[in-house]
């Protein structure tokens, strides 16, 4: 029950007994009165009937005179007193009222008094008339004498009755009047109590009352603080537009701009863009205020943002960030609206140092690949030239000793190179230029063209290596062949580098299957010389062998299990060892494939002698600047009879392909003059020719074979030349078509 119920309660409850007590009280004092004025009757009565009697000896001493004397002056008493004696008796009559016994005695004394009247009258009548002695005569009859007696006895017994009554009504009158006293003090006492309850809760409540007023007004203080602490500036407006409050951040921000003393609070929301000078950020165009987000909030739109926002403000431009949101009822109407404005000023600035650094970042990110792009090209060019030369110098007719010095020029060039890629591996994922293709992958495939990769290996050092998948291993996946063999190769490689005698094993098999992906696991054991427990935590670490001396005994850079990780973490999968010294180790990953739609096609590698004779007939245009690398391909095409036309760049080559007709064109990137990108662009589009265009491309970075193709060409070549490579991406240009031609 509320207090004010309960108060609403009391006050009714004692309404209410005051109202029965008053009636009660009213009832008694009404009878009380009743009761006294039958005292004040009797009293009256009893003084009347005494005067009765009074006036009966007056009527009779006038009548004693008269006769003794024969004076008339006595008859005077006489006659006032009969005149009264009459009105006494029909007072008396009116007041004994209902009264039968003090009825019955009245008249009783009125015919005595009536006989008694008579007989003075009588007597009265014979004194003047007969003189005094037949007065004296009748007067000695004793008979006024005992009307005389008759009527005092029955006066007496009237009085006497009356005494008595008086006495009964003055003890009922008593009575009355106790009870009167006594339900009186007790109504005061119940009203004092009622009023004092009354008033008790009316106290309490209003206390409390003043409590919670002062605790809502402590809460709503401490608010206001709060928002005052804001380093923000805080904005609220009432639902007809009018502002309801504003912080000091707020008023010191729109208060700036003013020369008067107005602040925010003063303010037409309507002249709000224009009083306050807030415009589109950048512009002097002023805001309009149906879109001030204030205004937004207040048709309804809740968590409006907007940061295009700026104030003038003390002769500069305060950039804002605005963020407004309406407050509703219970019933969902909008009560408020309220904004948070910040300064951003600061942020800007802090965005544009950060944008300048992303720009420098980014330029530094294309300078280290234009850097690595040039040192790729740089490196690969001429090394092109000593891997290519040693090839064609091994298919010549050379002594033992110097196919012997050719074969370690080879694998010196290889482990080069083999470096160069692992750097320049490392620099891609560094970057973030790493990127990974989607192509149907065949394990089955990838196993046994390592196995023909590793096989020499193998047979030299006197071990065993076999390859084995399990039976739920899909036929293809989707995934990056290249890397995946290159994962296989650092993790196979070190593998048969550590190991001596006995074997290698590798397995795979399907652990996981969802709609989309299937996981699998590679495992890689070896019987070589185990890894160090200490050292096993490191060994993916960039430049970290196990031991030191590891280097000078078994080669290697400490750089091919860390990109083995990093490639494997980039498509999502993860890789472990578990290692014991001169047992050997297991190496696992998981790499999580797409699961391949295509159905793998067994394709081959390696293109018939035949086919390359048919090349022999076809009209090769080889565009290239370095003559070393010109020398070397032909060269290679000499071993198939195979005659190419030169062009030093681009512009020559276009001038040659508008000359004569040919069939394919080999064609380097970078050129002076102009680059092969260029030269593809003239040929396809400038000559309307759809020849076969195979690029040669000395940069390794990511991106480079898709430029290519967007180029106009029709595949791409990493140097140094692979032969059966450009044979077979030679004999496939010819059936397909360019990728943006025509
Ligand atoms: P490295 O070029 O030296 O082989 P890796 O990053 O491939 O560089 O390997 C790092 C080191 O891990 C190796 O130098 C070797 O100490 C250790 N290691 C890797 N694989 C094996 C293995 N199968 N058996 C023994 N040690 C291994």
């Amino acid at each position: 029950m509320t207090s004010r119920v309960r108060i609403i309660l009391v006050f009714c409850v004692s309404i209410l007994l005051l109202l029965i007590v008053g009636f009660y009280s009213f009832n008694l004092t009404n009878k009380y009165r009743t009761s006294y004025e039958w005292v004040r009757n009797s009293e009256q009565i009893i003084s009347e009937a005494h005067e009765l009697s009074i006036n009966l000896n007056e009527i009779e001493s006038g009548q004693r005179g008269f006769v003794i004397t024969g004076n008339a002056k006595y008859l005077i008493p006489y006659r006032e007193a009969s005149a009264k004696i009459m009105k006494n008796y029909s007072d008396l009559k009116r007041m004994v009222g209902e009264n039968k016994q003090q009825q019955i005695l009245l008249d009783s004394i009125h015919s005595v008094l009536v006989s008694k009247v008579d007989w003075i009258n009588l007597l009265i009548e014979i004194r003047k008339t007969k003189g005094f002695r037949p007065a004296e005569k009748m007067v000695l009859t004793n008979h006024g004498e005992e009307l005389k007696q008759e009527f005092r006895v029955l006066v007496g017994r009237f009085i006497d009755n009356e005494k008595a009554s008086l006495n009964q009504r003055i003890h009922a009158v008593q009575a009355d009047y106790d009870r009167a006293i006594f339900t009186i003090v007790i109504t005061i006492l119940l009203a004092l109590i009622m009023v004092s309850w009354t008033l008790y809760f009316f106290v309490k409540d209003y206390n409390r009352r003043l409590h919670s007023k002062k605790r809502l007004l402590e809460s709503e203080n401490r608010i206001k603080k709060f928002l005052e602490a804001l380093p923000v500036g805080v904005f609220v407006l009432n639902h007809e537009g009018k502002s309801y409050y504003s912080n000091s951040k707020a008023n010191a921000l729109f208060g700036t701009d003013l020369s008067s003393e107005t602040t925010i609070e003063d303010v037409d929301i309507q002249d709000l863009p224009e009083a306050f000078q807030t415009m589109k950020a950048g512009t002097d165009e002023v805001y309009p205020t149906m879109e001030l987000p204030i205004m937004r909030a207040l048709q309804g739109e809740k968590n409006v943002c907007v940061d295009d926002l700026e104030m003038k403000g003390g002769g500069k431009r305060i950039p804002l960030r605005v963020n407004a949101t309406s407050v509703t009822d219970s019933k969902g109407n909008i009560e408020y609206a309220i904004a948070v404005f910040e300064d951003i000023t600061a942020s800007r600035e802090v965005n544009k140092r950060l944008e300048e650094a992303k720009k420098i970042a980014e330029q530094a990110v294309a300078l280290q690949e234009a850097f690595l792009a040039n040192v790729s090209h740089e490196i690969r060019t001429p090394m092109n030239a000593i891997v290519g030369f040693t090839n064609l110098l091994l298919k010549g007719d050379l002594s033992a000793k110097e196919k012997d010095y050719v074969q370690t020029i080879k694998s010196s060039g290889e482990n080069l190179m083999r470096i160069i890629n692992d750097i320049l591996d490392i620099s891609k994922m560094e970057s973030g230029m790493m990127l990974f293709e989607t192509q149907a992958i065949s394990i089955g495939d990838v196993f046994s063209s390592l196995n023909a990769m590793l096989a020499p290996k193998i047979e030299e050092k006197k071990l065993t290596l076999n390859f084995q998948y399990s039976d739920n291993i899909p036929l293809t996946t989707a995934g990056d062949p290249t890397r995946l063999t290159q994962i296989l190769l650092n993790v196979l490689g070190n593998a048969i580098k550590f190991t001596a005698k006995g074997g290698i094993e590798v397995f795979a098999d399907l652990v996981r299957e969802s709609k989309e992906t299937c996981e699998i696991v590679f495992s890689i054991y070896d019987t070589g010389i185990g890894i160090p427990e200490d050292k096993i935590d490191h060994i993916f670490e960039r430049f970290k062998q196990a031991e030191s001396h590891t280097t000078r005994n078994y080669g290697g850079t400490g750089l091919g299990l860390s990109i083995a990780k990093q490639l494997i973490e980039l498509q999502g999968g993860w890789i472990k060892v578990s290692s014991e010294v001169g047992v050997g180790s297991v190496f696992t990953f998981s790499i999580p494939f797409k699961k391949s739609v295509m159905v793998h096609e067994k394709k081959s590698n390696s293109i018939s002698e035949s086919e390359i004779r048919k090349l022999s007939e076809k009209r090769i245009l080889l565009v290239e600047d370095n003559p070393i690398n010109v020398k070397f391909i032909q060269g290679l095409f000499s071993e198939y009879n195979i005659d190419a036309d030169h062009a030093a760049h681009g512009r020559e080559a276009v001038a040659k392909l508008k000359a004569k007709s040919y069939d394919i064109v080999l064609m380097d990137i970078e050129m002076p003059e102009m680059n092969g990108y260029k030269a593809t662009g003239v040929i396809r589009n400038e000559l309307k020719s759809n020849i076969p265009i195979i690029a040669m491309t000395a940069n390794a970075m990511a991106g480079e074979s898709e430029k290519c193709l967007s180029a106009g060409m029709n595949a791409d070549l990493s140097k140094p030349i692979n032969e059966d490579l450009l044979f077979e991406k030679w004999c496939v240009s010819w059936q397909k078509k360019p990728m943006k031609f025509f």
